[in-house]
């Protein structure tokens, strides 16, 4: 089948109610969206499933919420605030403006930009690269572009202190090491995770959900000793890319990329990377951080942040593992895989979208055959199964069309009320991928679905 284009997926969204632009009455604002009531729904589904796997399920992970604006100084222990920048270049004849390491690995795919300096990306830049955009070669020297949005605390203007949006949530769980290591009374390995929003003044920020300014990343930080760092990195990387396929994700369509160049204090760093219709790119970074984060927190606070080992008496830093995912670039990662134009044995073809029951927004869609007649009944069958999951009711056109649009929104299951279920208690339900469909007991749907759509 072909590959859909990220303009298809995008407009598909706007369709049904994934995903709008962001202020779209005013003529929208680039790379901002929305998510509709559908879209908010999968959000929250992939949170749940994440959290589950990766909070609930683990031992020793204990999930906090933080701030998104900090202590400014929290920023210049990590380094942020003096470097955290991307290379832009602009043409000086179309007034494109690029990314320049994004620009040498589309125009250039053998070269690899992780491997060079600013000065040296400049320097290729000027003499192998046309513009995407008009063809010519006149670009603008390399310039550093501030990822960091800022503004300002306090009401007198010659008193107001300068703050940023955090551009990473990772920060929050490295500060509050010490705070939970004591109150979940916890010893080493351990872990902190987070789920909540970063912003970015992205240079190019584009395609769709990709690289927005605004997202939302759900994080592992993983405290441990040092020397069992490898053991869980590994583990880690395993266990993201086993999330991704039990949720159903292709497995051909994702794979590991190290970093060519890793950051002056890591020790190792993968990224789980997904064939997105723009091609292959980052979904998920697993890094290990080494002891550079709690070293750096304790220099600039004045805080010892060392552990003592209470078996063993060794004092150290502990090591930290990373795992952090956007959540909505997962999300468009299971949207690009489930999205599907199925063609039928009569010939006609479906949209359907074949995403892991446990991320659809609606479980169960219960449509009552003729409105005027079976409509009570279906409103009754809806109240009751409303308390189990989110259920959508549709009355609307004819069975085969309200069919087609459940398959098109991912609902798994379809549930028929007709003149058999006001005689006794019976319903047809359906099944999304197969379409087949078996009778079951109204009583026995809880426990029918549930099981079904469990993750
Ligand atoms: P990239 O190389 O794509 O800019 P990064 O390596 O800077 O990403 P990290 O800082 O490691 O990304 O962030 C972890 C994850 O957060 C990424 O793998 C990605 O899923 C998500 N993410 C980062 N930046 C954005 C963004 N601008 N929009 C949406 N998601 C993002």
């Amino acid at each position: 089948m072909e590959k859909l284009t990220m303009e298809q997926i995008s407009n598909y969204c706007k369709q049904y109610g994934f995903i709008y632009p962001g202020s779209e009455i005013y003529g929208g604002f680039a790379n901002t969206w929305d998510f509709g009531p559908l879209g908010s729904r999968m959000i929250n589904n992939i949170k749940d499933c994440w959290r589950k796997r990766f909070v609930g399920q683990r031992d020793n992970s204990y999930e906090i919420d933080c701030g998104i604006i900090m202590n400014p100084k929290v920023w210049e222990a990590s380094g942020h605030a003096k470097s955290f920048n991307d290379p832009q270049v602009d043409c000086k004849e179309c007034k494109k403006r690029y990314r320049a390491d994004n620009l040498i690995s589309s125009v250039s795919p053998d070269v690899n930009p992780d491997l060079m300096t600013y000065e040296e990306m400049n320097k290729y830049i000027k003499e192998n690269i046309k513009c995407p955009s008009c063809g010519k070669s006149n670009f603008t020297d390399l310039r550093e572009f501030d990822l960091m949005f800022k503004t300002y605390r306090g009401t007198i203007s010659d008193q107001k202190t300068e703050i940023y949006l955090r551009p990473e949530t990772c920060q929050g769980e490295y500060i509050n090491f010490q705070n939970v290591l004591r109150t979940a009374r916890e010893k080493l390995p351990f872990t902190i995770a987070q789920v909540g929003k970063s912003f970015r003044n992205e240079v190019t920020p584009g395609n769709f959900l990709f690289r927005t300014i605004e997202f939302e990343q759900m994080e592992l930080q993983i405290f441990c000793k040092p020397g069992e760092d490898e053991a869980i990195f590994n583990f880690n990387k395993k266990q993201s890319m086993k999330f991704l396929t039990d949720l159903g994700v292709n497995p051909e369509n994702l794979r590991f990329k190290d970093h060519d160049k890793l950051v002056f204090y890591a020790s190792a760093a993968t990224d789980i990377q997904y064939n997105f219709p723009t091609g292959w790119d980052e979904l998920w970074g697993i890094h290990n951080r080494t002891n550079y984060d709690l070293t750096q927190h304790s220099k600039f606070s004045g805080k010892d942040l060392s552990y003592l080992d209470s078996e063993t008496n060794e004092k150290y830093i502990p090591y930290i593992l990373e795992t952090a995912a956007g959540v909505g670039r997962m999300m468009l990662v299971f949207l690009c895989d489930a999205l599907k134009k199925e063609t039928l044995e009569d010939g006609s073809i479906r949209d359907v979208l074949k995403l892991h029951p446990a991320l659809a927004p609606y479980k169960v869609a219960i449509l009552p055959l003729i409105k005027k007649v079976h409509s009570e009944k279906a409103k009754e069958v809806y109240n009751k199964l409303n308390n189990y999951f989110m259920c959508t009711m549709d009355d609307s056109s004819s069975i085969g069309k309200r069919y087609r649009r459940q398959d098109a929104i991912g609902t798994p299951f379809c549930i028929t009320i007709d003149d058999t279920t006001l005689e006794n208690n019976k319903v047809t339900i359906r099944d999304r991928d197969t379409m087949e469909q078996i009778i079951l007991n109204i009583d026995d749907i809880p426990y029918y679905v549930i099981e079904k759509t469990m993750f």
